[in-house]
């Protein structure tokens, strides 16, 4: 959600600022700006701002005379929360004497009463973002000629708000400095040669410098091309963390295919293989996960587990929870994470949560693991941002190690969180009732599954000629039992997130409930109907479908000749026990989505109004 990126250094840092922009652009955007201080002249900082793609800011970048350019500067793409979507509005914001100069990630929750104050005391506000507050209260508190230098008028004005901020902040009065800061939206700082890239994740960052500093709540950090300072907001020094940005190039570019979601589905038999390298050992018969390694004995005797997240990090989780129970056998429950830092929850000794999240920023999830480890749990992450604020804010965690998603839909992090969970699960489970012997067995299967995803996304065309078939059909349901309702929720969910195609997904049982209401002539409902314990109740629920004349699409084990019978359209997949089934299962779905947004003509890596990481409540 949202992109920062800004530069000091030596080079001209125009083509870096955009660059970056285009890098961070998967996060989702309305809009995007650029402000440098240019270089000769009289050393102002010039702002070039529009609504649109990074694209539009370019050409009118490219149609800008004198040519913008200079080695200092801020570049934002912005997911507006407060003010429409207008040129004014978009980043970067100045205040009314045009001194300092803000990019800002995220929202001022008192931004209101700021803006009374700072009325009262004169000053004039021109748009309606939050954001002009903060460089307004900036600049009122800015007096270089009496001590208040922009990192000392930044940490004033922050120990004035209250919300989530990652900002980057320059003033017209001083062209060596960039003032750097953050509490609870993403910030890094990318450390080259005599230069730094401040960036919202390293995607933006990599083709620069593989080193960076990652920033704590409140922390800020004034730049020069002599060094740089970090700080609290109560200008306490901190040391700064250096870490290496584990991100490769080709990870993070196309590489000859259409669109990133496509790339990210077709990645997930190499990203599974790297999710459990050296993680499973055959021979002792138990899965090793460094992570979890020193608070195992805690695990053990933990008694409850609480799986939370959002959106497809959720869905995951669901099936966390059969996993949990049926492999590990302890009582687990999944909640949205939104809900379960709200309500109060009732946390007893021995509980465990554990907090599902791409990008590690997600702000419900996030704030969930505080208001709950706060209580006495122990927290766990299931991440794949390394370095990311969750996976820092944990007790202990499990990395994904899918590589970058850049996909707004999530795909490969999607099987990525539920093998890690099904790894999870197992590493619990052999210490408390599972043999050696039995783990291996099921670890053998684990290691099988990127070998039947490969076989599932063979059928790729097969499964475009079908979508194409219901493409006009404005309502989907989506269907199955036990370990695949989840499957059946996530592929509803991908189908309308990207496609902007109605879907619902739900417990096949649940249909009769009312949903089955909906069903009318022609529409086209998809079944999980994989071989497993509720695979008869699944062909039942099919028929009723059937009989009211809905079209089943059935994501069925190869060998199930009886299911032809049943179903209008069939896709097979290889047979796996059915803890497993879902990873495989849901690989379909996501073929059914991405055709579907294509066919449909939809930005299928930018969906409306979507973010990559939900970094706002
Ligand atoms: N709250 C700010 C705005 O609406 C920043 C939004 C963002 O994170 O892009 O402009």
């Amino acid at each position: 959600m949202c992109g920062i990126i800004a530069y000091i250094g030596n080079r001209p840092c125009r083509d870096i600022l955009i660059e970056g922009l285009k890098r961070l652009e998967y996060r989702g955007y309305d809009s995007a700006g650029v402000a440098i201080t240019c270089t000769g002249g009289d050393g102002s900082t010039r702002i070039c701002k529009t609504v649109g793609r990074v694209a539009d800011l370019e050409a009118k970048l490219d149609a800008d005379e004198p040519k913008l350019d200079g080695t200092l500067g801020l570049a934002h793409t912005r997911w507006a929360t407060h003010g429409a979507v207008t040129d004014p509005n978009t980043h970067p914001h100045t205040d009314d004497t045009g001194t300092i100069c803000l990019v800002h990630n995220g929202i001022i929750e008192n931004y209101q009463s700021l803006k009374k104050l700072l009325e009262e005391k004169g000053r004039v506000f021109r748009t309606e973002t939050d954001t002009e507050v903060l460089a307004t209260l900036i600049s009122e508190l800015y007096d270089p000629d009496h001590g208040m230098d922009l990192e000392a008028a930044v940490q004033a004005a922050l120990r004035e708000v209250t919300g989530a901020y990652a900002i980057a902040a320059i003033s017209s009065k001083d062209p060596d400095t960039l003032v750097v800061a953050r509490k609870g939206s993403p910030l890094i700082v990318g450390i080259g040669n005599g230069e730094y890239i401040v960036a919202s994740d390293g995607s933006a960052i990599i083709s620069h410098t593989s080193r960076a500093m990652t920033l704590d709540d409140y922390s800020v950090v004034r730049l020069s091309r002599d060094g740089l300072r970090t700080s609290t907001i109560d200008n306490v020094e901190l040391s700064p963390k250096v870490m290496q940005l584990e991100i490769e190039l080709g990870e993070i570019e196309l590489g000859g295919f259409e669109h990133y979601m496509r790339k990210e589905i077709f990645e997930q038999p190499r990203a599974l293989r790297r999710t459990m390298s050296g993680r499973l050992d055959m021979n002792e018969g138990c899965v090793v996960l460094g992570g979890l390694q020193t608070h195992a004995k805690e695990l053990v005797r933990s008694r409850r587990v609480i799986i939370c997240g959002q959106g497809t990090a959720l869905n995951a989780g669901m099936i966390g929870e059969y996993l949990f129970e049926d492999l590990a056998k302890l009582p687990t429950e999944v909640e949205y994470a939104s809900e379960l830092r709200y309500r109060n929850p009732l946390i007893e000794e021995g509980t465990v949560v554990i907090a599902v999240s791409q990008s590690g920023e997600t702000a419900d999830t996030l704030a969930a693991l505080h208001e709950v480890m706060d209580r006495g749990a122990l927290g766990l992450g299931v991440i794949n941002v390394v370095g990311s604020t969750i996976s820092r804010d944990t007790d202990a965690g499990v990395y994904l190690r899918v590589g970058p998603e850049i996909g707004v839909a999530s795909t490969k992090a999607f099987t990525g969180q539920v093998t890690v969970l099904t790894m999870m699960a197992l590493f619990l489970a052999r210490r408390r009732m599972m043999s050696g012997t039995e783990v291996t067995a099921f670890m053998r299967e684990l290691e099988r599954v990127p070998d039947h995803i490969e076989k599932t996304l063979e059928q790729d065309d097969a499964i475009r000629t079908l979508t194409e078939k219901y493409i006009h059909r404005e309502n989907w349901l989506f269907l199955g039992r036990g370990y695949n309702y989840p499957t059946a929720m996530e592929g509803a969910l991908k189908l309308k997130e990207i496609s902007y195609i109605h879907a619902e997904g739900m417990p096949a049982a649940e249909m009769k409930h009312g949903p089955i209401a909906l069903i009318d002539d022609g529409m086209p409902v998809v079944f999980i109907a994989t071989q497993g314990a509720q695979y008869d109740k699944v062909v039942s629920n099919i028929e009723e479908v059937r009989s009211r004349g809905g079209h089943v699409i059935a994501v069925a084990t190869e060998g199930d000749e009886d299911i032809r019978r049943l179903a209008e359209d069939v896709i097979y997949i290889p047979p796996c026990p059915e803890p497993l089934s879902p990873l495989v299962a849901v690989v379909p779905l996501q073929l059914i989505a991405y055709h579907a947004a294509v066919l449909r003509d939809k930005d299928v890596d930018k969906p409306r109004n979507l973010a990559k990481s939900v970094t706002v409540e």
